[in-house]
């Protein structure tokens, strides 16, 4: 088929799978526990797009273009049989590339089922080395200790790591240095995400944002560092080396310097919507054509249609206006 292209011109790429709604964490920027308490309703098993139909689902993507994979969440690691569903998207023809991203609290358990279905890439959120600070951010009191442990092993094991930490004003900006001083010095490419307005409830302003160029002049004081080109179109992070070991760091601005004209991805969410945009209202239900028997032909032109009238750009208008009036998906929901 010929790969397809939205109203800016932009192909399809990437699609990120959330494959739950459910998490073992609480963090505060995401699924703070005031919202999601021990009565907030998760979505029924039976709502949850099935092992088939997720493969399904990027078959047809594969066909329209996709080149790359992410499962996400809510934590993905809860999903049961997650390995199971990695080798089947790997026979996909046209997929190169799969990652995870998760929290990594039940990594020790799942690390080596998930190598042994043929997984390399793992993207690994912690906030913070600081017990207090990471306890709290994550609002589960949950110790970073863990979180290292399963890292270690998942290097040990040969997995290809990047560590992603999102920053918040007042919250953890002290745990910036020693942050790139441990990942530097094991050689894990740690990665500065700033703080974005997904969602309705993690309490949003432009003043808790800590801006890439905040952080990379802290970086600057305290190690020398030169920037990398960018290994291919639509790359998301802004890449930097230090000179001395060679170690990367990175940098996603989605807030201060917003990359909308190269976003190739679309977002699969756990009960079966697309999402052309991270902080879309809406999204299409492309599980109810699945379920109500639509022919692979009928469900391409379906994802054809949806991506062909994609005029996502959120990122490039926000403004502090837009990101409070604007009704968005849970990033649990949606996937990150
Ligand atoms: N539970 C898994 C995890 O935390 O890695 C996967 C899902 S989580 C939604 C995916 C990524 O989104 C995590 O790296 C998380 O830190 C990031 N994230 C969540 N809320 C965010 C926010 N408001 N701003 C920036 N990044 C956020
Ligand atoms: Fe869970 Fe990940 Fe959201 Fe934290 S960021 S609450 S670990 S889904
Ligand atoms: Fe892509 Fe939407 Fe993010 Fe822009 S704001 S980069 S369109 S997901």
């Amino acid at each position: 088929m010929e790969p397809i292209v939205d109203k800016f011109g932009r192909p399809i790429r990437d699609l990120r799978i959330s494959v739950t709604d459910r998490c073992n964490f609480r963090c505060t920027y995401c699924m703070p526990k005031e919202i999601f308490g021990d009565d907030y309703v998760f979505l029924p098993k039976e709502e949850l797009l099935t092992f088939e139909e997720i493969v399904r689902l990027s078959e047809l993507f594969a066909s329209l273009g996709v080149e790359k994979l992410r499962l996400t969440g809510g934590e993905p690691l809860l999903r049961q049989d997650l390995p199971n569903l990695i080798e089947k998207l790997y026979a996909i023809e046209g997929i190169h590339d799969i990652g995870l991203t998760t929290n990594a609290v039940m990594l020790g358990k799942y690390a080596q089922p998930l190598f042994d279905a043929g997984l390399r890439r793992l993207n690994i959120s912690l906030d913070a080395l600081s017990k207090e600070v990471f306890g709290k951010m994550n609002g589960r009191g949950t110790t970073p200790d863990i979180v290292l442990k399963n890292i270690d092993l998942a290097k040990e094991i040969g997995f290809e790591i990047k560590v992603n930490m999102v920053v918040q004003k007042g919250v953890n900006e002290r745990e910036i240095i020693p942050m790139a001083t441990y990942f530097k010095e094991r050689g894990i490419t740690l990665r500065y995400i700033e703080f974005m307005d997904v969602g309705n409830d993690n309490a949003w302003s432009f003043e808790r944002v800590v801006s890439k160029k905040e952080i990379y002049d802290m970086l600057n004081e305290n190690f020398d560092l030169e920037p990398v080109e960018a290994s291919y179109f639509g790359e998301v992070a802004k890449r930097y080396r230090y000179k001395d070991n060679g170690a990367e760091v990175g940098f996603i601005t989605s807030v201060s310097e917003s990359f909308c004209s190269s976003c190739t991805r679309a977002r699969l969410s756990s009960e079966g919507k697309i999402y052309t945009c991270l902080f879309a209202s809406s999204g299409f239900d492309i599980k109810e054509l699945v379920r109500k028997g639509y022919s692979d032909e009928q469900l391409l032109e379906a994802l054809t249609t949806v991506w062909e009238n994609r005029t996502d750009r959120y990122s490039d208008e926000r403004t502090e206006e837009t990101a409070k009036k604007r009704k968005k998906i849970n990033m649990s929901y949606i996937g990150g």
